[in-house]
C-alpha cells in the first residue's frame, strides 16, 4: 500500500535497451533501496515489460507499464515517456516494429558509410554479429568498439556529432503522443532541462499543444530549483508530475534512489488506476 512517503522510481532501463541489468536485477536493487513503485521505461521497446511486471508482483512491489520513446520536435530529438500503455495494443506493436526496422536500416547505412571511409567493417558481418546487451550500449556501438573503429563510448558520440552515424528515422513528437494515447497511455516529457538548459518553457508550450499529459519533474539531471520550476509549470497547466532516476545500471550520474522521490510529490492522475 502506497503512502505519501513511499519511495518511487518511474524511469529505469534494462537489457531490452541500453541498460545492463535484467528485470530481476532491477527489482533486487529496488528491494534493497526500499523503492516500492517502479516503472521500466526502456527506449522504444516494451520487450521486457511483461516479465518485469510479473517479477514485480512476485516481489510484493508495484509498477506502472512504461516506454521511453525518441521523438523529433523541430529537428531536436526529445524523449517522451509513455506510461500505462498497453504493450499488446496495435499502436505499440506498430511503433516498435517500425522502430526496429528503421534502426536496422540506419545501422546498415552507417556501416556502409564507414566502409567507404576506409574502416574495416562490413554489412554482412554486422548482420551476423551477436550483440551482448549486458554491455549497456547499442548493437552498433558494441560492434564498432569490437572492430576497433572507436576506442570508447566518447569516441562513438564524437562520430555521432560528426554525422558519421545515422540515427533511425524518429517520429514527430505529435505522432508519438498520438501513438501513446491510442495505446491508452499518458505522454510525459522526460528530463526537460536536457534540451533547453536555461528555460524549457517554450518547448513545454509546444508539446502541450501537441497533447502532452505530464512532465518528469524529478530526474537525476535536474537540481532542486529546476524540479521546482517544472512542478510549478505542471501545476499551472494541470499536467501530471512524475519522476525517476533514469538508472541504466552503469551510468555514474543516474542511480536508483537519487534523487529520492516520494509518492506524495507526484501527481499521477488517472495513472493511479494503472498501478499494479
Ligand atoms: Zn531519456
Ligand atoms: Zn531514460
Amino acid at each position: 500500500m502506497l503512502n505519501a512517503n513511499s519511495r518511487v522510481d518511474l524511469h529505469l532501463h534494462s537489457t531490452a535497451s541500453d541498460g545492463v541489468r535484467t528485470p530481476q536485477e532491477i527489482i533486487q536493487e529496488a528491494l534493497g533501496q526500499g523503492v516500492e513503485l517502479i516503472a521500466l521505461t526502456d527506449h522504444d521497446t516494451m520487450r521486457n515489460t511483461q516479465e518485469f511486471n510479473d517479477l514485480v508482483k512476485q516481489a510484493g512491489l508495484l509498477s506502472i507499464k512504461g516506454m521511453e520513446v525518441s521523438a523529433l520536435i523541430q529537428d531536436q530529438v526529445v524523449h517522451i515517456l509513455g506510461y500505462g500503455l498497453d504493450p499488446n495494443s496495435s499502436a505499440v506493436q506498430q511503433y516498435t516494429e517500425y522502430y526496429q526496422h528503421s534502426e536496422k536500416r540506419s545501422d546498415l547505412r552507417t556501416i556502409a558509410r564507414l566502409r567507404l571511409h576506409g574502416y574495416q567493417v562490413d554489412e554482412e558481418d554486422y548482420t551476423c554479429y551477436v550483440y551482448n546487451p549486458r554491455r549497456g550500449c547499442w548493437k552498433l556501438c558494441a560492434y564498432l568498439l569490437d572492430k576497433g573503429v572507436v576506442k570508447d563510448f566518447a569516441e562513438y558520440c564524437a562520430f555521432q556529432t560528426q554525422g558519421l552515424i545515422e540515427n533511425p528515422q524518429y517520429w514527430s513528437a505529435g505522432e508519438v503522443i498520438s501513438m501513446i494515447h491510442q495505446a491508452q497511455g499518458k505522454a510525459v516529457i522526460a528530463h526537460a532541462f536536457d534540451y533547453q538548459k536555461d528555460d524549457p518553457r517554450a518547448l513545454l508550450d509546444q508539446l502541450r499543444y501537441l497533447g502532452l499529459d505530464g512532465i518528469e519533474c524529478f530526474h537525476s539531471h535536474h537540481n532542486k530549483d529546476q524540479a521546482q520550476a517544472l512542478c510549478e509549470y505542471a501545476q499551472n497547466y494541470h499536467l501530471l508530475i512524475t519522476g525517476g532516476s533514469d538508472d541504466h545500471g552503469h551510468l555514474p550520474d543516474r542511480k536508483m534512489g537519487s534523487p529520492a522521490i516520494l509518492y506524495g510529490q507526484l501527481k499521477l492522475g488517472s495513472l493511479i488506476d494503472k498501478i499494479d
